[in-house]
């Protein structure tokens, strides 16, 4: 029996409703005998909290969530709080405080997911960004304020054991999953020391790592184009965390859309909780009319399970996923559908105690 503690933030906007079809899948998970035992916290660290305290979540919060296993988180942003604020006081404290140095997420094409490229079939790679250095610092400072000769620096940190630990997890990543090539994004023509030194890392580590292991730098600018032009050429993209940020909601958009894409920010090393949270953010647009697609907060609780040793319910979880979205009858609008995200949680709710019963023989 696997006792896990998991920290549950639902955040703003949609980031509370796409949470409760994730926790309703959970619960039923957890009903059906599958030897989980979980045990969840839910905070109410938000932008809400925010108007109410004066900060987005408690100055002890790091301590509190230090305790759990993981934590799954919803999404964060509101209009009424500026999204610095948003992003520095609660997001970013977790991911650089616990070193999730690696940002994981999966991009593959989906059944009954139509792409909006003609030629949009049969993707399958995934992105290591990294996730706790390099362009998002607060080093950084302006003078001047509000003067002509206003100025600014906003400097990005990379250290060479940060670039080691992406590219390596990139790399064991590939050997356990029987990958061949790793695509480094770079642009060290025009950025000539900090992306010197990844370009320099990159390849030592992938040498390195595996003698089977190609790899490939790419100019950011003509990488993007790729992603377009022909992304079933990837199989594992190592980038840096501005350049990762921007190719996984590019990698998102051709797979279908933000409301269908996970992430993981994971300490590999397990000294602390690491954080599971779909790409997309609050989405302000359709907060509150129950139409948010919940299959990236569910998939990412999938991600969860398999990343605590279960992966044997990461996998029952993303295949009643697909066969939901294969069938194509409970669709939310993003999707071409009319369902509601209650509606969709619901049926890979049913997917999965079908997949479990006939697992079991019954
Ligand atoms: P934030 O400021 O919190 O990042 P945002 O609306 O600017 O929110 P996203 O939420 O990342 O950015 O998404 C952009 C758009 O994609 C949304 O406005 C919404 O229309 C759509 N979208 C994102 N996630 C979903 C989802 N789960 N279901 C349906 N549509 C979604």
């Amino acid at each position: 029996m696997t006792h896990t503690k998991i920290a549950v933030i639902p955040g703003d906007g949609i980031g509370k409703e796409v949470m409760e079809e994730a926790l309703k899948v959970m619960n039923s998970l957890q009903e059906q005998d599958l030897s989980l035992q979980i045990e969840t916290t839910i905070f109410p660290w938000s932008s809400d909290y925010y108007l109410k305290h004066g900060r987005m979540m408690p100055s002890n919060a790091l301590d509190i969530l230090k305790e759990f296993d993981a934590i799954l988180f919803g999404a964060i942003g509101d209009a009424r709080v500026p999204d610095d604020v948003t992003v520095w006081e609660l997001i970013m404290p977790i991911r650089k405080s616990f070193q999730q140095y690696v940002n994981f997420r999966p991009i593959k094409s989906l059944p009954g997911i139509a792409s909006p490229l003609a030629n949009g079939r049969d993707i399958d790679f995934v992105i290591f960004r990294e996730n706790a250095e390099g362009e998002y610092s607060d080093s950084g400072g302006r003078i001047y304020h509000h003067q002509s000769q206003e100025m600014t620096i906003q400097n990005t940190i990379m250290t060479r054991i940060g670039i080691e630990k992406i590219v390596q997890a990139a790399c064991d990543y590939a050997y356990k999953n029987g990958k061949t090539k790793i695509t480094s994004a770079t642009k060290s023509n025009a950025i000539i020391h900090s992306m010197k030194l990844w370009d320099e890392h990159a390849r030592r580590i992938v040498a390195q790592s595996s003698p089977a292991l190609e790899l490939e730098s790419i100019y950011i600018d003509a990488l993007v184009a790729y992603f377009v032009e022909r992304p079933q050429d990837f199989q594992v993209v190592v980038a840096s965390n501005l350049f990762g940020d921007i190719l996984s909601d590019l990698g998102s958009a051709i797979v279908g859309g933000l409301g269908l894409s996970p992430s993981a920010n994971i300490n590999p090393e397990k000294e602390f909780p690491s954080m599971f949270e779909p790409v997309h953010g609050s989405a302000p647009n359709i907060a509150g009319k129950g139409i948010a697609n919940p299959v990236a907060q569910i998939w990412s609780l999938a991600l969860l399970l398999g990343h605590i040793g279960r992966p044997d319910i990461e996998q029952i979880i993303v295949s009643a996923i697909e066969k939901v979205l294969r069938e194509g009858v409970v669709k939310t609008a993003d999707i071409g559908g009319q369902a509601t995200t209650a509606q969709m949680g619901d049926a890979i709710c049913q997917e999965i105690i079908k997949m479990n019963l006939a697992a079991r023989g019954v």
